[in-house]
């Protein structure tokens, strides 16, 4: 693979464009064109320049391959990179806007029994402009422009991957989609979920990108959570809720916990009551969901009555929580769920 453009940083491009001799104003449409989503030989400039960035760089680092419209108007996007990896993202439209869920890695090593994305394991990284193609592809396949007129207006960075088992690539992303000057999107409006590496937590509460931190926490003991995460081995609870609170006190922001409700697993109100006594007094919000159930595994979702008092029960301890509807299931909503039947599929 060649480089990707896409991951300069502005200042970055500006440099590159210094180097190939071209005048500065020549960054700007560059940069604009880029955020945009044109391809390299598509961008408005001297053919010398759109030759010198052919030769190093990628033209189209993430295309757009398939669209799939849930009934509930969510979209699923299947992506294909340069190298010819797929990823996936989803779309959702909520009444305040759009929220795209973006991948971070092609595959994924942590394991949580779970989830679909971890099946074949890491296959790689993506880079920062790779994990920034995905949301500028998006913007462009629904006309969005820059800044005011965007039609993606919120990130959550919780598609396939675990984001800081890909630390300086993400961190590279979120500098880049924040900057006023590009897409612009604050860190406010995008949400970063973690299985729960919580020595890179305290490193990104120094980052000075208070966005919404989020930790798959699944279980209320360490034994328990082991049996689906075996992340859970390197990382106790009371290490995550330390580096939680520490991103608190750096940022002043509230973090949260996401909690898939699988049954005769983690979803009696036993359990309800153990993870309110584990957050309560902590400046969190949990999120509930149930169990998206994934057919290679054996998992199954706990039924809407028990996800109902499992949230009763919560908001009963005085703990912040909300039960998501579960979006775009008829279309494999998932994490992971439409690569994995994709690949099967051509496969056969
Ligand atoms: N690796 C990161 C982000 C990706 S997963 C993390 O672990 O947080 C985004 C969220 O979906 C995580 O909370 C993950 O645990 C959860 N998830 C994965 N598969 C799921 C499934 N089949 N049903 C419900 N939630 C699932």
């Amino acid at each position: 693979m060649k480089e990707v453009l896409q991951d300069a940083s502005r200042e970055e491009l500006a440099r590159l464009i210094q180097e190939a001799g071209e005048k500065p104003f020549r960054a700007r449409q560059v940069y604009e064109g880029l955020m945009h989503g044109q391809p390299l030989s598509a961008l408005p400039v001297p053919a010398a320049l759109r030759a010198f960035f052919a030769a190093r760089f990628e033209e189209e680092p993430v295309r757009i391959e398939q669209v799939f419209t849930a009934k509930d108007g969510t979209r699923k996007f299947l992506f294909a990179l340069a190298d010819g990896n797929l990823i996936e993202g989803v779309l959702m439209q909520y009444d305040y806007g759009n929220t795209q869920c973006v991948s971070t890695q092609v595959g994924c090593r942590m394991g949580c029994k779970f989830c679909a994305s971890t099946l074949g394991g890491l296959v790689r990284n993506l880079t920062a402009g790779e994990i920034l193609g995905q949301i500028v592809a998006v913007n462009r396949f629904l006309r969005g422009g820059l800044r005011d007129r965007r039609a993606v207006t919120n990130v959550v960075l919780m598609g396939s991957g675990e984001p800081f088992d890909n630390y300086e690539n993400v961190v590279r992303f979120l500098r880049n989609i924040t900057d006023a000057e590009g897409i612009g999107i604050s860190a406010r409006n995008i949400s970063l979920s973690t299985c729960g590496l919580a020595d890179k937590m305290r490193r990104f509460a120094g980052e000075g990108i208070p966005l919404n931190l989020t930790v798959s926490l699944h279980a209320v003991t360490d034994e328990e959570r082991a049996r689906t995460m075996p992340v859970a081995k390197a990382f106790s609870i009371a290490d995550i809720l330390s580096a939680c609170a520490y991103y608190f006190e750096r940022t002043g922001r509230r973090y949260l916990f996401e909690y898939s409700l699988i049954a005769g697993e983690n979803a009696d109100l036993a359990h309800a009551d153990a993870l309110a006594a584990l957050l309560r007094g902590r400046p969190c919000h949990v999120n509930l969901i149930r169990l998206n159930a994934v057919k290679e595994r054996s998992l199954l979702a706990a039924d809407e009555r028990m996800a109902q008092a499992f949230l009763q029960r919560l908001k009963e301890r005085g703990i912040s929580a909300t039960l998501r509807r579960s979006m775009g299931a008829d279309i494999g909503g998932a994490c992971g769920q439409l690569r994995a039947s994709y690949l099967e599929k051509n496969r056969k």
